[in-house]
């Protein structure tokens, strides 16, 4: 039975959190469009906003949606039945403390989610490699459904940070039949703990210590993460499907943890469960690669879909954009843009995944996490490192704390420096790899807007 507090007719709904990329549009149009009465609050200005009220209102032609921009107003959070939280607030924010006394029930985009949908989730979360997981889980199980044959899967829809279905969008379009892949974040795993919800089949990817700004320990980020196995519907008739990397240190401690469950299958992967012949198939570069080809794998047959179509549509899948993306060649040398690379062991995989030498370009925002492993891979692994960003010197004196340090280590004020000097130092053959180690904030809007501004600059050399 539906929960009657997610009946958003004649509510007042208050969405705290618009977001500069719109993070809080397809909620606030789902509230809308649902007969509430929607005030959305942020404490971005308008014109920092602009483009998520733009993308709003075009989506909600003929709804009344008011603007409380620049501050929280403690009178909206009174006045609410329903408070929608977008991810980036922190659980003891002072307004939702506020709302808690009065007793308002408070949700978000995910938790609302996982009322409404029909199908089965596909929940897929991890430090690092959940998007590419998620794509190629995505890509296997709908080259199943094409095939019809094997599967009785009827749409694969995939949400999460690879700009694609908003997921309160397109959730009247979801069929009990089909499935749904959802990448998700530690945030949104953190909130499913609100509804004790989690997704039918569950994975996660690896666990290494990621956004201590927000969480202070990393106990404390891997309690969020593991949500979403504690929180799985542990039911006999239809049981809980819980998938763990058995290369990974904690994941490997869960599946101890949780195995003995009754209600519960237990699917453990690691790169040697994946043929030669399926790696053959596979364009995706570097080992990291192979874990996410491994985990998709392991979901993919888990839905019954055999080796031969695995083969057929992996040879199908390209890698996604920012992640390992070769943008050009010049003069014999190869430019990746790795964007994407927010976490140090991201771009330890980045550096890894090739043979000749690199010159690396890092840093970025500071999310108080340690570069002594990156400094060590990039003194053994890279001709020259390449440093901007807040964290440029912390991962400079990591280089240089490395005993084997013979690496150049150059720090520059911008990207376009940064190109430039890279072109400087590499003869052909060389590969330039942008891998940041660390999220964008100081300096870009984010880790699509930086790439996007790398593969113009490297584009323009030479011009
Ligand atoms: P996420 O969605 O978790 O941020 P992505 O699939 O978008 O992960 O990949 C981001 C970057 O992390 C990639 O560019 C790559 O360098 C690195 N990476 C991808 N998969 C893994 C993995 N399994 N382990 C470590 N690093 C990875």
């Amino acid at each position: 039975m539906r929960d009657p507090r997610y009946d958003f007719a004649g509510k007042n709904v208050l969405v705290m959190g618009l977001g500069r990329f719109g993070g809080g549009v397809d909620v606030a149009r789902f509230a809308a469009s649902s007969g509430a009465k929607v005030i959305v609050t942020d404490l971005a200005s308008r014109q920092q906003l602009n483009d998520s009220i733009k993308k709003l209102e075009s989506r909600c032609i003929g709804t009344d949606i008011e603007f409380h921009l620049g501050s929280h107003s403690p009178a909206d959070f009174q006045h609410a039945d329903i408070i929608v939280v977008n991810p980036a607030v922190p659980g003891d924010n002072e307004f939702l403390k506020l709302a808690r006394r009065h007793n308002k029930f408070i949700t978000s985009q995910i938790n609302i989610f996982f009322q409404l949908c029909p199908a089965p989730i596909i929940g897929i979360t991890g430090t690092n490699g959940k998007s590419t997981t998620a794509a190629l889980t995505a890509h296997l199980l709908r080259s199943a459904s094409d095939e019809r044959r094997a599967s009785s899967i009827e749409k694969v829809w995939l949400s999460g940070n690879i700009g694609n279905e908003p997921l309160l969008t397109v959730v009247d379009q979801i069929s009990p039949d089909d499935l749904v892949v959802l990448e998700l974040s530690s945030f949104q795993t953190e909130q499913l703990a609100h509804i004790q919800k989690a997704p039918k089949v569950a994975l996660l990817t690896n666990l290494t210590p990621n956004h201590l700004d927000r969480y202070g320990t990393f106990a404390g980020y891997c309690a969020a993460k593991e949500n979403i196995f504690k929180f799985q519907n542990l039911d006999r008739n239809c049981p809980a499907v819980s998938i763990f990397n058995a290369e990974d240190k904690v994941a490997a401690k869960w599946l101890e943890k949780y195995r003995k469950d009754a209600g519960r299958i237990c699917i453990k992967f690691s790169t040697d469960d994946v043929s030669e012949e399926i790696r053959d198939s596979f364009t995706l570069l570097g080992r990291a690669n192979l874990s996410n080809l491994a985990a998709a794998v392991a979901i993919a047959r888990h839905f019954g879909i055999d080796d031969n179509q695995l083969k057929t549509s992996l040879s199908q899948f390209k890698p996604l954009p920012h992640r390992l993306e070769l943008v050009a060649r010049i003069d014999g040398v190869s430019w990746y843009n790795d964007s994407k690379a927010t976490t140090p062991e991201s771009a330890i995989a980045a550096l890894e995944a090739f043979e000749q030498p690199v010159v690396i370009i890092a840093g970025g925002y500071d999310k108080n996490v340690a570069f002594d492993e990156l400094g060590q891979k990039i003194a053994e692994n890279a001709r020259a490192a390449i440093l901007l960003g807040q964290t440029a010197e912390r991962i400079a004196d990591a280089i240089k704390a490395s005993p084997k340090n013979q690496t150049r280590i150059e720090l520059v004020n911008s990207l376009a420096e940064a190109v430039q000097l890279a072109n400087r130092l590499t003869v052909s053959d060389d590969v330039v790899l942008l891998s940041p180690a660390c999220a964008s904030y100081d300096m870009f809007d984010n880790f699509q807007h930086r790439g996007r501004e790398f593969t113009r600059l490297v584009r323009r050399i030479g011009d």
